[in-house]
């Protein structure tokens, strides 16, 4: 373990951040990490509580409670501490194909289950694995590793973010030879087109995807399965196919004056600034600026705070964030206790930004838009909502209802809407007739993974609906495990 009392000893320390008025002004990252010295002292706080809540990851009230990929955390807190970092990169890779993106988008539910938050403040955890695999890749101990032995099993993995990537790491790991179909022109799904890169600098997601071809995945770029070459073409061409085309199709709010000028999907706004800062640091203009501009972003969760952080960085006048929910409580409530995920008020990124640069959260609780205004050319000008309060209605049901004369106008130039997903959202899951849960996802059990059609495998958004980066790896890596087993007969994957 690490130091028997390193959780009284020391206190949880983490590496400040770049500050919000420096990191507006780029696109680059803005975490830091703490100096080695400090990490094992960090580690050190790990008291290896016998029952490692942490890494359990069974999900409580459909929330992860510690890490879904059981990542191994006191046995790499404790080689942190005793400065074993190439030993605990090694122990790192055993449950995780890449801590380089969960070390720097996950939640990090372990951090709410840790044993030492019980009555103090969590070990560090995602800062430590931030920290193991950086170095590990400085070190150059980060190298590509193809398999020795090949089994001639063709695997087809259709799209390409961090379930799929996982998916293909691991069958290619077990000898088999993988091809990665992606409709858009990069790589990385969310990783790359979603999840902006100030959060994850896409050179990162290059790094790891090139490792890959190194190991002998193939990955083709521009083509959608399902209309640039039909599912059951795929089907017939590979010994079996994975599914891993996320849960894409946004949620909209039809009311009047959606089709004015100036409202949009968050996903339009994220990935359209993420290709042009790649393809020409923006030069050509093919993105939808926030310069000088009144935002409204309807959506309180993370991709909300990306289209705030984005806004900011574009140099938009004013971004205001609304949420349909009430503000959440300072501290955990009787209801959400221990390992429990902390349903607690934090400011992300975003916010912390826009409350330096504006003077407040840009949240607003409780709101519902009613109407969007425009002017005679058809542009968004403002939009109009209405206070909501969380109560039982004449039936016992509990729902939004509108505060009577709450009504509210608010001046607009850019709307963006970030109000959740649907589901998947294209037609090849109908060309394989694959069959859909109550929730529009493809139909397969989780660990299992297959779907009604024999030798058709769903994982990651597309079976379990929009989440998290950490569920789509550990999906990525039972649906490899589970194909493994069909083709052969037994799997060693994990
Ligand atoms: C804006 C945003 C920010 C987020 N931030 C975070 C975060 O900070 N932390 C976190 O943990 N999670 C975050 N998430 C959630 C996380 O990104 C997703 O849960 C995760 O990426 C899902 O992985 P996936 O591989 O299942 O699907 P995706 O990442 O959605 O990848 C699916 C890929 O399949 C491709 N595809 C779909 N259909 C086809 C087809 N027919 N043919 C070819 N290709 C196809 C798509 O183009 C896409 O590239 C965020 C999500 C969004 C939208
Ligand atoms: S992947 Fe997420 S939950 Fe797991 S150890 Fe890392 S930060 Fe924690």
């Amino acid at each position: 373990m690490g130091r028997p009392t390193g959780f009284i000893e020391y206190e949880r320390k983490i590496a400040p951040d770049r500050t919000e008025l420096e990191r507006i002004k780029d696109w680059n990252e803005f975490h830091h990490h703490l100096k080695e010295e400090e990490l094992r002292t960090q580690g050190a706080r790990c008291m290896d509580c016998g029952i490692p809540f942490c890494h359990s990851g069974v999900l409580i009230n459909n929330m992860a409670s510690g890490c879904p990929i059981n990542n191994l955390i006191p046995e790499w807190n404790d080689l942190v501490y005793q400065g074993q970092w190439r030993e605990a990169l090694d122990r790192l890779h055993k449950t995780n194909n890449f801590p380089e993106f969960t070390g720097r988008v996950c939640p990090a539910p372990c951090e709410g289950a840790c044993t030492v938050g019980l009555n103090g403040i969590p070990v560090a955890i995602k800062s430590i694995e931030h920290a193991i695999i950086d170095k590990g890749f400085e070190e150059g101990w980060v190298v590509a590793q193809p398999p020795k032995i090949r089994t001639g099993k063709k695997v087809a993995v259709v799209g390409s973010g961090p379930s799929g990537l996982a998916a293909a790491a691991q069958l290619n790991k077990a000898g088999h030879t993988v091809t990665v179909y992606e409709r858009a022109d990069r790589v990385g799904g969310l990783l790359m087109y979603g999840i902006p890169n100030m959060k994850l600098e896409k050179e990162v997601v290059d790094r790891r995807v090139n490792l890959l071809k190194e190991e002998g995945v193939t990955f083709i770029t521009g083509v959608e399965i399902g209309k640039d070459i039909t599912a059951d073409q795929i089907k017939k061409e590979f010994d079996a196919m994975v599914l891993c085309g996320g849960a894409t199709k946004p949620r909209d709010l039809p009311i009047e004056g959606r089709n004015l000028k100036g409202v949009h999907f968050a996903m339009e706004f994220l990935h359209a600034n993420t290709k042009a800062l790649l393809d020409d640091k923006h030069a050509g203009g093919n993105y939808i600026t926030a310069k000088g501009k009144n935002v409204i972003v309807i959506g309180g969760g993370d991709t909300g705070t990306d289209c705030v952080g984005t806004s900011i960085r574009h140099g938009c006048n004013s971004v205001t964030q609304f949420e349909l929910m009430g503000k959440p409580p300072e501290e955990r409530t009787p209801q959400n206790p221990w390992p429990q995920f902390p349903r607690v008020y934090k400011l992300d990124y975003g916010q912390e930004e826009a409350k330096v640069l504006y003077g407040n959260d840009p949240r607003t609780y409780c709101i519902s838009t009613k109407r969007f205004l425009g002017d005679a050319e058809g542009n968004i000008t403002g939009l109009v909502t209405v206070e909501i309060e969380w109560k039982k209605d004449d039936n016992g049901r509990f729902g939004p209802q509108e505060v009577p004369g709450s009504e509210k106008e608010w001046k607009a130039d850019l709307v963006l809407l970030a109000m959740g997903f649907l589901g998947p959202e294209n037609p090849m899951l109908e060309q394989l007739g694959v069959d859909r849960d109550d929730r529009s996802n493809a139909k397969a059990e989780h660990e299992k993974y297959n779907t009604n059609v024999e030798g058709v495998f769903a994982a990651g958004d597309m079976r379990r609906g929009q989440s998290l980066v950490v569920w789509a790896i550990n999906e990525g890596r039972g649906v490899a495990r589970e194909v493994d087993r069909w083709l052969m007969g037994s799997s060693n994957l994990p």
